[in-house]
């Protein structure tokens, strides 16, 4: 690697940062690979995501921002399985060996390690293009895990906080770079996201299925709606806005609601005799749950508008393969 630290230099560093009390780590970083306890008679259940320069975040987003999202939109994934993380394994491709970079990337990864418990037992580090990949680990009890293929017709369609929000951050990132463009917006919805880790937890043994907002409304609902083999009929009027699309058009802001990614959110179906758990959710962990629809027998996605008209969306949200990518690069 070039100039600041070598590999095992940074490793070092990284271990030190990182290091919390954790007794069911039998070995931890150090070794060829770690040794865990997995609790008795838990399900182990392990989720991975990886998150590039120029791509999944701006090029020039914060080490802080970085290490706080790597480990968000996984603890996310584990959430939309109702699953309580424990353990996390980190492979980091960085251009240069530099401490200071590392420094506030591990602060901002332990910024929410450690309200959660998540002790960082091992991974990989390499020098090329930033990339940044975590590897999560946790636990449900066998068979309590929330899967996307249990939604049955008359079943609620709920969603937890705002949609939309992000994706506004990002395209007004880049207005931002044009010359005598506004300034520049608050990026915490962006670069922030709340992993909703025990609304995935409160979620087990009532919701009929679950999957976390990444790549917006209409992708992950689609998602949900193919492996229950069902279809949603979506009340578009009561889509949350994130009050960054207030000063939006109704068409714009509908448009970021239905199909901007990387949002984080819980988006879930629930029989409707659990209907009156919702507030008690909502109030006890503050989470926003609003219901935006139903579940019903056939297949697809139908967006109605408020007068009982069917809305056509014209983008679904994002696709690596199919769309250009977003960030700065
Ligand atoms: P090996 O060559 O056997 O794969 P490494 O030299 O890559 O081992 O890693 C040494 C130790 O440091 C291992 O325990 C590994 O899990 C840990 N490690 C390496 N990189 C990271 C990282 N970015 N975050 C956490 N642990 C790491
Ligand atoms: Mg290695």
């Amino acid at each position: 690697m070039p100039e600041g630290r070598n590999e095992f230099q940074l490793i070092r560093q990284i271990q030190r940062s990182t290091l919390v009390a954790s007794p069911g780590v039998k070995l931890g970083i150090g070794d060829d690979a770690a040794v865990l306890d997995v609790p008795v008679g838990q399900h182990l259940v392990a989720a991975t995501d990886t998150l590039n320069a120029g791509v999944h975040f701006p090029a020039d987003t914060l080490p802080f921002d970085i290490g706080y999202k790597c480990l968000a939109v996984n603890l996310s994934d584990l959430a939309a399985m109702g699953a309580v993380p424990h353990r996390v394994l980190l492979s980091l491709s960085l251009p240069e060996a530099d401490p200071d970079w590392v420094q506030s990337f591990t602060a901002g990864f332990m910024s929410l390690a450690e309200p959660f418990g998540v002790a960082l037992v091992g991974g990989d580090t390499t020098s090329g293009p930033l990339s940044v990949s975590l590897t999560a680990l946790g636990t449900v009890e066998p068979g309590r895990q929330l899967q996307r293929n249990g939604a049955c017709a008359g079943d609620l369609l709920v969603v937890s906080g705002t949609v939309g929000g992000a994706a506004r951050v990002l395209d007004l990132l880049q207005a931002a770079i044009d010359p005598g463009a506004c300034s520049q917006p608050d990026r915490s919805l962006l670069d922030r996201p709340h992993p909703r880790v025990k609304l995935g937890q409160a979620l087990t043994g009532y919701a009929s299925a679950c999957i976390d907002i990444s790549d917006g409304l209409l992708a992950d609902l689609g998602h949900l709606v193919t492996a229950s083999g069902c279809a949603a009929r979506l009340a578009i009027d009561t889509l949350p806005a994130a009050s960054l699309l207030a000063d939006l058009k109704a068409e714009q802001k509908l448009a970021y609601q239905l199909a901007g990614g990387d949002d984080y959110e819980l988006l879930f179906t629930l029989p409707e005799q659990y209907a009156s758990q919702i507030n008690g959710w909502s109030g006890e962990l503050g989470v926003d749950l609003t219901i935006i629809g139903n579940i019903e027998d056939g297949d697809g996605i139908h967006c109605m508008r408020a007068d009982g008209t069917e809305y056509h969306a014209r983008a679904t949200g994002f696709d690596h393969f199919a769309a250009k990518p977003q960030g700065n690069t």
